[in-house]
């Protein structure tokens, strides 16, 4: 039995960490697809153990072991997995374990203590779902809330199926050795994911602005220019923009002045580019020169895009003390070509473009080799 627990802990663990790694980089849709599958995997895991005792105890999963081995499961996945399916996997199954008792025979005559115990049940799952990390900190405080959520399953158990006084103390204080084990484990499980987090935030994001950094567009291109080529019919566009004069601002006002442009100039583009599309990704390529490469998105298509970002920048000058700084940038613009035979030659078009634009006197697009003023 406690082999099997741990079992799917452990499982659950490496599921957990598995999927962490992964969610740090996904598009919404893709989180939510995994979270659902850690909701399964928990509600698996209950159904195995279940499943399990079955067979063991000769088809009567009526044990104290059984007990606490799910509760097991169900806590620690509160605490290792952050997500909201686990959490209402947490809140359906004491509904369902009543509603099957009552359906097997039992009597409703104490729906009082259940709906009780319930209470007590739903405010413990989710105080620890939105505050996982205080519940884990303080020994103090994970000790009550597992006194809590123990001593309501106990009545929750106790409204269908009454059992004597003494079997809730044994229940309260295995559980509470057993859990004492698992926290040990989630600490460090949470330690280990906090820690990749860092490492990948720190390989893949630009350290002053927060946006993807070099690297990562050096390893992304290669992804898209691999995929892209095989699809010759689907357009992708890149824009390379370059701040005007920037070093004007580091001359007049000083670095930190230079640096809080850039992270102005950063952020308005990142959050305008996540608020318009969900095809742009925005590189900081280095100093003062950022990259967006738009999957799907034709040259006009990406164009109206940056050129909006553009606009909304000019409305929203860098505020430093009393002053207001316009920030005006340099674009270039070109989509993958058939007779691009490596990611270079295209990389080297959009430089050129932007040339180009700086050349025709900067805050101006070059389309396609074609230079315009902005309107
Ligand atoms: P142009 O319009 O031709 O682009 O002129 P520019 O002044 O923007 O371009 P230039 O290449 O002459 O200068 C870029 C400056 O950006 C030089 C460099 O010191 C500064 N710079 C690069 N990275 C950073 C940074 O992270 N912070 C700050 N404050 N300045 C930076
Ligand atoms: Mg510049
Ligand atoms: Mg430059």
């Amino acid at each position: 039995m406690a082999l099997i627990t741990v079992g799917l802990i452990a499982i659950m663990i490496v599921m957990t960490y598995f999927l962490a790694q992964r969610v740090a980089r996904l598009s919404r849709t893709t989180t939510i697809i995994l979270e659902l599958i850690e909701a399964v995997i928990v509600a698996a895991s209950v159904l195995i153990l279940r499943q399990t005792f079955w067979v063991l105890n000769g088809g009567n999963v009526l044990s104290w072991g059984y007990a606490i081995a799910q509760l097991m499961i169900l806590l620690f996945s509160l605490y290792a997995m952050h997500n909201f399916a686990v959490t209402l996997v947490n809140l359906f199954i004491p509904l369902f374990f009543y509603s099957q008792a009552l359906y097997l025979g039992a009597s409703p005559q104490r729906w009082w203590v259940f709906a009780l115990a319930l209470a007590i049940l739903f405010s413990v799952i989710l105080y620890i779902s939105h505050q996982q990390a205080l519940a884990l900190d303080s020994e103090w405080r994970f000790l009550l809330l597992q006194l809590l959520y123990a001593f309501a399953w106990c009545m929750v158990i106790w409204s269908v199926r009454p059992f004597h006084l003494f079997y809730t103390v044994n229940v309260l204080v295995v559980f509470i050795i057993y859990m004492w084990l698992i926290r040990f484990f989630v600490t460090r499980v949470n330690r280990v994911i906090n820690h990749f987090a860092r490492l990948d935030q720190a390989a893949n994001y630009d350290e002053l602005t927060g946006v993807r950094n070099r690297a990562n567009f050096d390893t992304t291109t290669v992804g898209v220019f691999g995929v892209y080529r095989q699809h010759p019919t689907t357009p992708i566009t890149m824009a390379m923009f370059d701040i005007d004069h920037f070093k004007q601002f580091n001359d007049d006002y000083g670095h930190l002045t230079g640096d809080a442009v850039l992270k102005h100039v950063a952020h308005h583009f990142n959050e305008e580019l996540t608020r318009q599309t969900n095809n742009g990704e925005l590189f900081r390529y280095g100093g003062e020169e950022f990259v967006i490469i738009f999957k799907d998105t034709s040259p006009t298509d990406a164009q109206h895009i940056v050129t909006s970002i553009r606009d909304t920048l000019q409305q929203h000058p860098v505020k430093i003390n009393n002053t207001q700084l316009v920030v005006t940038v340099s674009i270039g613009i070109s989509a993958l070509q058939a007779d691009d035979v490596d990611f270079n030659s295209w990389f080297k078009r959009v430089d050129h473009y932007l040339y180009l634009a700086k050349e025709a006197g900067r805050d101006r697009i070059t389309v396609e080799g074609d230079t315009r003023e902005f309107q």
